[in-house]
């Protein structure tokens, strides 16, 4: 076994490596760049040594830097987490070279993987069932266009050197296919500098399902079942479970026997996955592997008990895999959300900043007997920069049954508290909360089914109304006694949690009871109550059940967000309420004029001057962060009559770009 583990990437996942050494009693060593120097990574390791300036390809894509960072540093072995220098076989084969051991497959199986024609071609001999469609390099658009019509529209047009969901689109036409093909081709050209292009059928409203893989160096191969990963926005995951909802024994057995098959195959000797699209109808087939540990691994820790970058290193080492095929069984079901510094309010576009609060659930077991684990590589006060990937930590809850996942993730985001930058927690809430996904319906399109104009919070249910009324009553009461010790009002309207309602107020022991003297029934009891003036979250229980919400006084009323749904209530005296209701609605600011940026980043480039006439939806901007260039396009004709920033500018959310006149 190793000694000293070197890790070749930083956040969460050196994080969850660095806790895996630890119990193996492995010593570690993390490289980290300028702008990861305080990182909690570099907290937790052993050592650390400095490698560069934060863009990734002068410090984690730099292999000369990591090496000599081993050598510096004596350790035996490097993992490489995920992204970075985790796919690249040249890296591999350099430190083979150089002496050190590759935490990873052989540098043979990443190069016959990590191209998707090659790899197509391997599966296919293998007799690993893939896509219907052409396997090779499309020479131009003509040859491209006859191929489209030989396998039948829809059909996606693949970069052959394609990843992370880049170089790929879909063509329904012949038209698409004459605009998509030199599209896809160029944009595979700039991003990865292979402009190889194959078509295959494109399936319709598919699942994505995927197979871990385990193999060793004496050419043992299981695999630890699948994992689904369907819900994603823009190709890519958000939410998994493993489980699959979708799939029976007989074809979780033959996946599984494909996905071994093609291992074998390629002599695969770590950790890998074998990602498949399925059909509805439980048809699949092969879309690629991913020959590295995968992002969303948890949930199959959790599910079958075994750690796997343990696994990987025991490989890795020279060990045989200690268990067979038969000895693996499914315990459960587990969820994972990938928290991520995007605001789902705007497209998901990426919102970078400091967390000003980071307050995650507790891990552990829970009272119902479900478990919840948090893979974060952040603390409170962390900067998430624009650099790197834009995620803040991975969510995951295991129980029994899928059910109670869902319920244990949904009371585990409740309790998730984050300030000072925009994040996902509510949309990741709504989800749970839907019928469908509940019933295990998923598609890769379920976001865009769901919420075909954004995500915009979902309406409060009858329990998150009585939440709403509940938590502002509490918090006025708290706030009023302060303001006035001497106040005894125990009447008031509640505005704001649905239709206002009239309630009276009466303390019992710490609890608060609320009566609606207009409604017949029980009225509501709160208690439990777990809040103090200042605090974010207001955590209780109304009647028997528990639960947390987000609440935040503001200048009239309270702003309270149960999971997804969010409301802004206000707790008045009869006299006040009258004359809120004669108020006119607040007219939203004109900002029709203004075209801002969605995002915090930096502007690469400012296409309009002023005088010029612009039409909706052209583009008049294009703002950059976290590796994704946005284009910013007027939401209406106009002529310019001022531009803010200029290309290599930094700009903040809602910063003016653009006014027309
Ligand atoms: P997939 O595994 O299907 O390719 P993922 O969402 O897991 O999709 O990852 C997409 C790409 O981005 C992969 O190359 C992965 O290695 C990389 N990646 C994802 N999340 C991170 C992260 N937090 N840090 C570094 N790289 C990441
Ligand atoms: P990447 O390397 O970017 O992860 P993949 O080939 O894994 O590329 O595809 C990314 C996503 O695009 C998949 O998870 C799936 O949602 C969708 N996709 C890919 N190929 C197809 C296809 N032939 N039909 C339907 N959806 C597809
Ligand atoms: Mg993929």
């Amino acid at each position: 076994m190793f000694s000293k583990i070197l890790i070749a990437n930083r956040g969460e996942i050196a994080c969850r490596i660095i806790g895996t050494c630890r119990r193996l009693g492995i010593a570690t060593v993390v490289v980290y760049s300028e702008a990861d120097a305080d990182s909690l990574a570099v907290e937790m390791a052993d050592e650390a040594v400095f490698i560069g300036p934060p863009p990734a390809a002068q410090s984690y894509l730099d292999a000369d830097k990591i090496v000599a960072a081993c050598r510096e540093t004596g350790a035996e072995a490097v993992h490489p987490g995920f992204g970075f220098l985790s796919e690249n076989a040249a890296f591999a084969q350099r430190l083979a070279d150089e002496g050190i051991v590759f935490i990873g497959p052989n540098p043979g199986a990443i190069s016959a993987m990590g191209d998707k024609i090659e790899s197509k071609r391997f599966a296919a001999k293998a007799g690993v069932s893939t896509v219907p469609g052409h396997v090779g390099e499309i020479a131009d658009v003509a040859e491209a266009v006859r191929i489209s019509e030989e396998i039948g529209y829809p059909v996606m047009i693949k970069a052959s050197a394609g990843g992370g969901g880049k170089g790929i689109r879909v063509a329904w036409s012949r038209k698409d296919v004459e605009e998509g093909f030199p599209a896809v081709r160029a944009e595979a050209k700039a991003s990865f500098g292979d402009d190889r292009i194959f078509i295959e059928k494109f399936i319709e409203s598919p699942r994505h399902i995927e197979i871990q893989v385990l193999g060793d160096k004496h050419g043992n191969v299981v695999h630890l079942f699948e994992r689904e990963c369907s819900i994603q926005r823009r190709n890519q995951k958000v939410i998994e479970e493993a489980p699959s909802p979708l799939l029976d024994e007989a074809t979780r057995a033959a996946m599984g026997a494909q996905a071994v098959a093609l291992a074998k195959a390629v002599g695969y000797d770590s950790a890998g996955t074998v990602e498949f699209v399925a059909g509805q109808d439980k048809s699949f087939f092969f879309l690629e592997m991913n020959t590295r540990l995968q992002v969303e691994h948890p949930v199959t820790e959790l599910i079958t008990g075994i750690d796997l970058v343990e696994q990987m290193i025991r490989v890795a080492a020279g060990e045989k895999l200690s268990f067979a095929q038969n000895d693996l069984s499914i315990d459960g079901w587990a969820i994972e959300s990938r928290i991520y510094a995007e605001d789902p309010y705007r497209g998901f576009l990426p919102s970078i900043g400091r967390l000003v609060r980071y307050s995650p659930p507790e891990e552990g077991s829970t009272p119902d007997g479900a478990r919840v684990r948090n893979d974060a590589g952040v603390r409170e006060g962390d900067e998430i920069s624009m650099f790197y990937d834009p995620m803040i930590s991975k969510l995951s809850t295991w129980a029994p049954t899928r059910d109670q996942a869902i319920d244990a993730m949904a009371a585990a985001l409740e309790r998730f508290h984050i300030e000072g930058l925009g994040h996902n927690v509510p949309f990741l809430a709504g989800v749970m909360d839907q019928d469908r996904f509940r019933s295990g319906k998923l598609s890769t399109n379920y976001i865009k089914d769901e919420f075909p104009e954004g995500f915009h919070g979902l309406a409060p249910d009858e329990f998150q109304r009585d939440v709403m009324t509940a938590v502002a009553c509490a918090m006025h009461r708290v706030l009023s006694r302060r303001a006035n010790p001497k106040a005894t009002r125990d009447e008031w309207i509640v505005v704001g949690a649905g239709e206002p309602r009239r309630v009276q107020l009466a303390e019992a022991g710490g609890a608060l009871r609320i009566a609606f003297p207009d409604t017949p029934g029980e009225g509501l009891l709160l208690d439990e109550i777990d809040w103090r003036p200042g605090r974010p979250v207001f955590a209780g229980r109304l009647g028997a059940q528990p639960f947390a919400a987000a609440a935040a006084p503001l200048g009239e009323g309270f702003r309270i967000r149960h999971r997804a749904a969010s409301a802004h209530v206000l707790v008045l005296t009869p006299r006040s309420a009258e004359l809120h209701a004669k108020l006119p609605p607040k007219k939203a600011a004109d900002t029709a004029k203004l075209i801002l940026s969605p995002m915090p980043g930096l502007v690469v480039s400012l296409d309009v001057v002023p005088g010029q006439e612009v039409k909706a939806g052209e583009q008049v901007a294009v703002v950059e962060a976290m590796k994704m260039q946005n284009i910013i396009r007027a939401e209406r004709d106009g002529k310019v009559k001022a531009t803010g920033p200029q290309p290599g500018d930094p700009v903040a959310a809602d910063d003016v770009l653009v006014e027309l006149a």
